[in-house]
């Protein structure tokens, strides 16, 4: 099988990817000639240590298996566990009694929990402990009588899952600005505000000013964005800065992956997502001298590595691996939780 050696690059150096009678590697080192074509390869990008650790638990689940939603939202991933026999459901209702049932990593309401106890499923419950704290940290402002306030996009299974820590309208959803005008008064109530964790922390801080407007209280910080979002979201705007292209592999109902499309096409208005590399039309880099690459935190690193190939036979023979590290402001909070 061809392969692309790793760690591809050093930070600050460059590297070339040659083709070698077994295969092609990136060979670390090689100096920049005058208009070579090059790619920048974001550091860290792919799949997050959540979506690993899902993998893994569906991994150890032998027998007849069944999983609710996709267990990460990226279709080759999806696709290939299909052909070993993994049953996707939407519901723990289309579950056969007693048969077991992974919780994906995007986590659950209580509501399903209850139905798959009442089916007597056999739950393996892979969400990612990120998303987990968000779901206690919700969990506990709801009990402490606060007015909670959840940053995300409504309809995905994380949010839906966190809205379910609470009864129906116990916790408030903010998908855009103007949501906040609509918010109920918080009648002596404190403020609390997580968020989902895929989402851009500028986005979250932005509802954080307009709610802080909307009461005159600065909401209490609850559990959000993680730390590989943020970091993901990092690198690539370096990336971006520096290359005319910005190729971004995920799948579409990826939310972090669109996020890191977003942040790039931000910083240079030309960013694509691509769901494999394979929906990479040579046309698409014409004229252009430097593309950027990332993947978002469901994207396995073998499509990255397909995708370099991909670039490699369009001339793009040199790499250069840009890295960033999470600002700790980003960082996922523990206040509140
Ligand atoms: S993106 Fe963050 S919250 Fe989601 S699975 Fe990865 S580490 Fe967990």
């Amino acid at each position: 099988m061809e392969h692309v050696c790793r760690p591809p690059v050093p930070e600050g150096r460059t590297g070339v990817v040659t083709r070698e009678k077994k295969g092609r590697r990136i060979l670390p080192g090689q100096p920049e000639t005058a208009g070579e074509r090059t790619v920048y390869l974001a550091e860290p990008r792919g799949m997050c240590a959540g979506v690993r650790r899902a993998l893994d638990v569906l991994d150890g689940v032998s027998g007849e298996v069944y999983v609710l939603h996709e267990i990460v939202h990226n279709n080759f991933i999806v696709s290939r566990l299909r052909k070993r026999g993994v049953h996707f459901v939407e519901s723990p209702d289309e579950v056969p009694e007693g048969a077991t049932l992974v919780f994906s990593a995007h986590g659950v309401s209580r509501q399903v929990e209850a139905q798959a106890r009442a089916r007597h499923l056999r739950v393996v419950d892979a969400t990612c402990p990120l998303v987990k704290r968000v779901q206690a940290s919700a969990a506990a402002g709801v009990a402490a009588g606060e007015l909670v306030l959840l940053v995300g996009h409504g309809g995905h299974p994380e949010v839906e899952g966190i809205l379910g820590q609470a009864e129906p309208g116990g916790i408030r959803l903010l998908e855009r600005v103007e949501d906040v005008a609509a918010l109920p008064e918080a009648d002596g109530r404190p403020l609390r505000l997580v968020s989902q964790t895929t989402l851009e922390p500028e986005f979250v801080e932005m509802l954080r000013r307009e709610v802080t407007k909307r009461y005159g209280i600065v909401p209490k910080q609850g559990a959000g964005v993680c730390y590989a979002t943020a970091q993901r979201q990092n690198a690539v705007r370096r990336i971006a800065a520096r290359a005319e292209l910005v190729l971004i592999i995920g799948s579409p109902r990826s939310s972090n992956s669109n996020r890191l499309r977003e942040v790039a096409a931000a910083v240079n208005g030309n960013a694509l997502l691509l769901d494999h590399p394979d929906e990479l039309v040579p046309a698409q880099l014409n004229r252009v001298r430097t593309v950027g690459v990332s993947a978002g935190a469901s994207a396995p690193e073998e499509l990255i590595t397909l995708l370099l190939l991909r670039l490699y036979d369009a001339g793009f023979h040199r790499v250069e691996t840009v890295r960033d590290v999470c600002t700790p402001d980003f960082r996922h909070s523990e206040a509140g939780n």
